[in-house]
């Protein structure tokens, strides 16, 4: 069997993709005997000539992929008391898989409800302001990117990515994911993967517990020996810390224990809501039913302070994703079809430890904090959130009432001047950027696109450090993995990293 690989093949976007094959064959002078997709991109340049560009596999004879399992633990050398993996993330669930795959079973503990339950606590917050500290938007099976636009793209080159891809298809997600190279699953279908990857892990002889917090943690002479989980105290072999970035309780409690970790810069900002279809308009240049809802990407060094626009949810939805009471914290999902009047996206100014004046590793967090209760503060208390028109935020005045572009923050918002909401470094920045996206991208400084406030959840506000067995220096056999131990910006790289997690601890247990 030989697969060889034909590029650039050019299809109009009113084309059916039907098409594909025919033109394939034509260039290669032949029929082939097996064809698949590898990859396809839009080409948006030419307004006037709109094209999907592929990349096929094909070859002249039938082709049957064979997976060859990886090597097990062998008996002797499994450990005896549990691995605990912390949080039912993408790091956490891809570690689980792994550790089963290599003959390890691991206990999955979700401080959060699984995903029905999550989903009815989530639609009570939204109606009535009851927010459950345990279980929200960040916290719950499937973590933070479960109620998410399901963006796959990353910027990291892990040998891992495509069998990250592989993995959620397996589970449930659209196949396209493998070939396009903006990939996203949605909301709707992620609910139904993480839910199959936890049946999948109980069926194979792991368990996942839910309702179930990693309390507390017990050190002795650099080794990690046990955990608290629900007031009880369990030995672990080994211990997976990938608990995403808003585990502020936990963060505090293992620092506090003498887990080595140190500052790290992120970013905050607010949500930019536009009309959908003035967005698709000023990327494609017409609005062209068959093509997806459009997306951007925009960055800007107007000021000293970088802004950059991120989590852009084609046809989505701001949702309010505080996990904290008395805060109020905006991101932004989508479901499959993207289907929403407006487009979103988070609008963020890099901050780092100049803005929080105090080295403890912990000073990023009280930062996100002090915004986020300002915003609930501005909000009317009530878990509304603080929306300005452009216009407005531009000229200094509070908004009196919705343009063009309404709110898509369930929670309910309210009217205000978002400079009572974030740093007055941050609304400069924010400002000047506005400005200087407009110029790249048309429309970007509508005077009815709404800001709401506030976007401060956007990375880890701290790392965790490891070291290259990729262990705590400070305590052997934990593991700090993922998004909120400062190792991965989103779905594909928490993933990634949790894989990576795995290989470390078979790697320790077959060399002991
Ligand atoms: C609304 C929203 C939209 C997003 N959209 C995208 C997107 O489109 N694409 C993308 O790549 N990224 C997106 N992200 C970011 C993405 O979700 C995260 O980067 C990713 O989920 C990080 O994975 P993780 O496994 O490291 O942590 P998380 O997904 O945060 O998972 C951590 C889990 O640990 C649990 N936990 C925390 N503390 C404890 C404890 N003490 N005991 C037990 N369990 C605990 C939490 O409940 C949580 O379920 C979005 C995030 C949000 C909130």
């Amino acid at each position: 069997m030989s697969l060889r690989t034909l590029s650039d093949i050019k299809l109009p976007v009113d084309k059916s993709e039907k098409e594909l094959f025919v033109l394939a064959s034509k260039k290669l002078g032949k029929k082939p005997a097996y064809f698949a997709i590898k990859k396809k991109s839009l080409d948006a340049r030419d307004k006037d000539n709109l094209r999907f560009v592929y990349t096929v596999e094909f070859s002249d004879t039938p082709v049957k992929k064979e997976e060859i399992p990886l090597e097990k633990l062998p008996a002797g050398k499994v450990p005896q008391k549990p691995v605990l993996v912390v949080g039912s993330g993408p790091a956490g669930l891809f570690c689980a898989l792994r550790l089963l795959e290599r003959g390890i079973r691991p206990i999955v503990i979700e401080r959060g409800a699984p995903v029905e339950e999550r989903e009815r606590k989530i639609d009570t917050f939204i109606a009535t302001g009851a927010l459950d500290e345990n279980t929200n938007v960040q916290f719950g099976e499937g973590g933070a990117g479960t109620f998410s636009d399901g963006k796959l793209n990353t910027q990291t080159h892990s040998k891992w990515n495509k069998e990250v891809l592989q993995t959620f298809v397996r589970f449930g997600a659209p196949e396209e994911i493998l070939w396009l190279n903006k990939p996203h699953i949605g909301s709707d279908n992620l609910k139904k993967v993480v839910k199959n990857m936890r049946e999948y892990i109980v069926k194979e002889g792991g368990q996942v517990r839910f309702h179930t917090r990693l309390e507390d943690i017990r050190i002795q002479n650099g080794e990690l020996v046990s955990a608290t989980v629900n007031g009880e105290s369990v030995e672990v072999s080994a211990l997976v810390l990938a608990v995403g970035h808003s585990a502020r309780d936990t963060f505090e409690k293992l620092l506090a224990r003498g887990v080595k970790a140190s500052q790290k810069d992120f970013a905050v900002g607010v949500r930019i809501e536009h009309l959908q279809e003035k967005i698709s308009f000023a990327q494609y240049g017409k609005n062209y039913p068959l093509l997806p809802a459009a997306d951007y990407k925009l960055v800007s060094h107007a000021d000293e302070r970088a802004v950059f626009t991120f989590c852009m949810c084609p046809g989505g939805f701001v949702m309010p994703a505080t996990s904290e009471k008395e805060g109020v914290v905006t991101n932004g999902m989508s479901n499959y079809a993207r289907d929403g009047v407006n487009a979103n996206s988070a609008l963020i100014a890099q901050v780092s430890r100049a803005d929080f004046n105090s080295d403890s590793p912990l000073a990023g967090i009280e930062f996100q904090r002090k915004i986020e209760r300002s915003a609930f503060t501005a909000g009317g208390g009530n878990y509304c959130a603080p929306v300005q028109r452009v216009e407005d935020f531009l000229a200094g005045k509070t908004s009196d009432k919705f343009g063009s572009v309404r709110a898509t923050y369930g929670a309910g918002t309210r009217f205000c001047d978002l400079r009572a909401v974030l740093p007055d470094g941050v609304t400069t920045a924010l400002k000047k950027a506005i400005a200087d996206m407009d110029s790249r991208m048309k429309g970007f400084a509508d005077g009815d696109a709404l800001l709401t406030g506030a976007e401060t959840r956007t990375s880890s506000p701290l790392r965790i450090e490891r070291d290259e067995t990729l262990q705590s220096p400070t305590a052997t056999g934990l593991y700090p993995c993922g998004e909120g131990a400062g190792y991965a910006g989103g779905i594909t790289s928490a993933a990634t990293d949790g894989l990576r997690v795995a290989e470390a601890i078979f790697a320790r247990f077959y060399e002991k």
